[in-house]
């Protein structure tokens, strides 16, 4: 059964004189892993389409034992060029990716990351400079999306807004925020300001090109990747 879908490469490897693997993501099925047979000599069906870093329209074989995904052919959509010669942006996009390979694996719905990776890479591929905190927030929106969408909004237990909690917690394990009257014990969390709490709820609710203008204080960055580094740790790791 063959299928054609947009995806992202991620990485390539030789196995054998003309063969490649070629791992990418897709927009529906997570991360796979595909074979291009004689992919480093035939220009007729993959035109130099399979470097990492590139957007191709592949059309995949899987197989009626679907035991390996066959690249039938590959037509480049988007080479991101000028980004691939601008160090510090590749770095960042490098980074993004690391996290996405670590999060999203075979078969999850990946829609909402592969749409966020690509925003992402069409942004740094602009000549734009992206502040050095954009891989946390990439994280902290590409967890949220992927399946874990915490709740700042409110205490979970009293309903009492954000914007009244003095000292508000962050609960890793299921994503909430307590005040500090219905904290308990027991709680796997921690003690974050109100402000970074608020800065993680708008994140929930924009894309990457808005976090450029932001300039957000180091000790909402702190907290932020303190809450994004435990709640990952948590869920996915
Ligand atoms: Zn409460």
């Amino acid at each position: 059964m063959a299928f054609s879908e947009k995806v992202l490469i991620l990485r390539t490897g030789r196995f054998k004189e003309y063969d490649l693997w070629v791992r990418f993501l897709s927009p529906t099925r997570g991360i796979l892993t595909g074979f291009a047979f004689g992919g480093c000599r035939s220009r007729r069906r993959f035109c130099g389409c399979l470097d990492s870093l590139n957007l191709v329209l592949f059309t995949i074989n899987a197989g009626s034992r679907k035991k390996y995904l066959t690249l039938e052919e590959g037509t480049l959509i988007n080479g991101f060029s000028t980004l691939k010669t601008q160090r510090d942006n590749l770095g960042i996009a490098a980074n993004c990716i690391r996290f996405v390979q670590q999060i999203c694996l075979e078969g999850d719905d990946s829609s909402a990351v592969y749409s966020l990776m690509l925003d992402s890479l069409l942004l740094l591929d602009n000549k734009v400079r992206v502040p050095s905190f954009f891989p946390l927030l990439f994280k902290a929106k590409a967890t949220f999306m992927h399946g874990y969408e915490p709740l700042f909004n409110s205490c979970s237990r009293c309903g009492l807004l954000l914007s009244k909690i003095e000292r508000p917690s962050f609960l890793y394990d299921n994503g909430q925020v307590v005040c500090s009257g219905c904290v308990r014990n027991s709680d796997q969390g921690f003690k974050a300001r109100q402000k970074s709490l608020m800065f993680l709820d708008r994140l929930r609710l924009t894309r990457p090109k808005d976090w450029i203008a932001w300039n957000p204080e180091q000790e909402v960055l702190q907290d932020c990747f303190r809450i994004v580094d435990a709640y990952v740790q948590y869920h996915l790791e």
